[in-house]
């Protein structure tokens, strides 16, 4: 059995990482200051013998012995991480630097939740790894997109000067139940949306585009990273390559929910990147992974998770 930490376990992603880690046989320690998870996520584990809670904010150390860290605080919707713009920055940077710190310590693997958006508004299309990307330091996406990257550099740096055992992964667009109702993310708004006969909220004219994972496609890719040789750091791009114009996702759904809602758009965000897609031939090789969910199953799921819980 390991003993497997999981930050930001109570959010989206983290409950499903944090529930196939059990599933698995480990004892997990799900850590969260709740600002954009709840402990609903994972209220169907707390009776698990092997998984524990606790209230913690990453920008200060935490102390605690695991074979394994995940690190997944952070918020994740535009939103949410632009309400506290600081509080962003400082949780990517100074939460890496903590658990990094932790795992030097401990000689536990730790591995970084990065993003897509390390890629900013991409000229280079699909997205390699190698690519440096395009990200304005100063728009309003900086606090996440240049915390995220300075997280990378810090594994980077702590791998070469201190040996610590890092595993980089860039996550791509991820959809899937528990995503929060009100979070603002796409697939979210539109679901909730349809489901409720409101307007479908396009940004723009809907012809920017994105690729969408299913969750459990990305926890997969996540333990496979986990599970590589030391001398594989990363970064790797997870994702699934299938690419839709938001257009595309808005028609989709109302046509999958059977809803009688109408399209309207409104102004399209700052900095709001025109493209997206990740090219997978890393994971392919070296994991030996891709996506098993379209989107058309993805969202048969997610809309059905959605009917449960908005009317
Ligand atoms: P989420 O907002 O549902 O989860 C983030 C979790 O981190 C929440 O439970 C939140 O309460 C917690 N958190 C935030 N700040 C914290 C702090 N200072 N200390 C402790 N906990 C804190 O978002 P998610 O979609 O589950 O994203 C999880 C991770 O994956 C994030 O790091 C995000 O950047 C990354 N990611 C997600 C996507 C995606 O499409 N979902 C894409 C790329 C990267
Ligand atoms: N978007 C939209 N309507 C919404 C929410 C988002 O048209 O109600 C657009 C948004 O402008 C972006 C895309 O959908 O072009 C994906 O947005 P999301 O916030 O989900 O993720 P990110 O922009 O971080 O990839």
């Amino acid at each position: 059995m390991k003993s497997i930490l999981v930050t930001g376990g109570a959010g989206f992603l983290g409950s499903h990482l944090c529930e196939r880690l059990l599933n698995e046989g480990n004892e997990v320690i799900c850590l969260d200051n709740y600002f954009t998870g709840q402990k609903s996520n994972v209220v169907h584990l707390m009776n698990h013998p092997y998984f524990e809670m606790v209230r913690h904010d990453v920008t200060t150390p935490f102390f605690v012995e695991v074979d394994e860290i995940y690190n997944l605080a952070c918020p994740a919707s535009p939103i949410h991480y632009q309400y506290n713009p600081i509080k962003t920055v400082k949780t990517s940077v100074m939460g890496a630097i903590n658990m990094l710190g932790l795992a030097k310590r401990i000689k536990a693997k730790v591995l970084q939740a990065s993003t897509s958006e390390v890629y900013g508004d991409p000229e280079q299309h699909p997205q390699k790894e190698s690519y440096w990307g395009h990200v304005n330091p100063i728009g309003p996406r900086a606090c996440y997109d240049e915390g995220k990257r300075c997280a990378e550099t810090l594994f980077v740096n702590y791998h070469q000067q201190n040996d610590v055992r890092i595993k980089i992964i860039r996550i791509f667009n991820t959809y899937g139940p528990r995503m929060h109702p009100h979070d603002g993310r796409v697939v979210s708004n539109f679901i909730v949306q349809a489901l409720q006969g409101e307007d479908i909220t396009i940004y723009g004219d809907g012809m920017q585009t994105r690729s969408f994972q299913y969750v459990d496609d990305l926890v997969e890719g996540m333990i496979r990273l986990m599970a590589t040789p030391d001398d594989f750091t990363g970064p790797v791009n997870i994702g699934n390559p299938g690419e839709f114009t938001m257009l595309e996702l808005a028609q989709k759904i109302i046509q999958k929910t059977g809803s009688k809602s109408k399209i309207v758009h409104m102004p399209l965000p700052a900095d709001d990147p025109m493209q997206r897609k990740p090219d997978i031939s890393l994971a392919k090789k070296v994991l030996d992974w891709e996506p098993k969910i379209a989107l058309d199953e993805g969202l048969d799921k997610t809309i059905a998770y959605f009917k449960t819980i908005v009317g």
